[in-house]
């Protein structure tokens, strides 16, 4: 027997165009014309009801989460390249060596700008070279306003936005110390944009934040207890119908899942991670 779904998938590029939705989640497939009350978009998948998509998003919480493993990125130590540089000498990079041991906190950048006089500007440039991007150090760079980035999201992923570029939806997005290619993705899903990453320096990095905390904060709820993803799936449904989003993006950074919903209010939820989990843990 020729189902309707069968029919209308036939038809759909023929005649009835972007107007035609089959439900995302496999065990449901519904097939609706038009606008359909109810109806959410998850990462671009459309899902027919809250019923569908809380299930839909329980499987790319999944997924999402599994994905969440750094690509591993062999780098020259900075201590090495900038006595290759001969920016210090090998004194002194014993002695930030022996700096670090009794303050395990400190970066060996922040040691060696105690020990040697390595200036900030120098420190970005040769994090910037390790990891083969530019890196940023005027703070005359005008702030980045077009970016809608929750600000908790930036802070815990020590990331900042430095410039948007609309007609290609191009981020360039400014780092602390490393790359972070989670977090990075995780932009990237939700806003729908390539991102290009660049080091900046401690002062530029704290001057963008202080800027962007005094900006009208977005619409945000933080979730900061580890929950469950059935629990966090729920949660979302709940937002989604209680604010009737028609659309939900998931981007998953390593301290945060975030979760924006749009139309027709906009709205963001960021659930803590563990920062040391596993992929794939449950978590
Ligand atoms: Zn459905």
């Amino acid at each position: 027997m020729i189902s309707l779904g069968s029919v209308v998938q036939r038809l759909k590029p023929a005649f009835l165009g972007s107007s035609v939705h089959t439900c995302g989640l496999a065990s449901c497939g519904r097939t609706r014309f038009g606008k359909w009350r109810g109806a959410v978009t998850l990462n671009d998948v459309w899902y027919c009801s809250a019923n569908c998509v809380e299930a839909g998003l329980l499987e790319d919480l999944a997924s999402e989460q599994n994905r969440r493993v750094s690509l591993h990125h062999h780098r020259l130590p900075l201590g090495l390249l900038l006595l290759e540089q001969e920016r210090i000498s090998a004194s002194e990079l014993d002695a930030a060596v022996q700096y670090r041991r009794l303050h395990p906190q400190e970066r060996i950048g922040g040691a060696l700008q105690k020990i040697a006089g390595v200036s900030q500007t120098l420190i970005a440039q040769t994090v910037a070279a390790q990891w083969g991007c530019p890196s940023v150090t005027s703070h005359k760079m005008p702030i980045c306003r077009e970016a809608q980035l929750p600000y908790e999201f930036l802070h815990e992923h020590s990331t900042a936005p430095m410039y948007w570029e609309p007609r290609g939806r191009v981020l360039l997005l400014g780092f602390l110390f490393r790359l972070d290619y989670v977090a990075m993705a995780a932009i990237e899903r939700v806003l729908r944009c390539t991102v290009k990453p660049c080091i900046l320096t401690e002062d530029l990095f704290r001057q963008v934040m202080l800027e962007l905390s005094e900006r009208n904060p977005r619409n945000a709820a933080i979730f900061p207890s580890r929950f469950k993803k059935d629990h966090r799936a729920r949660i979302v449904r709940n937002y989604v119908e209680e604010i009737g989003a028609e659309e939900i993006r998931v981007g998953t950074g390593s301290c945060y899942q975030w979760i924006r919903l749009n139309q027709p209010r906009d709205m963001d939820l960021l659930f803590a991670l563990p920062a040391d989990a596993e992929p794939g843990v449950e978590i």
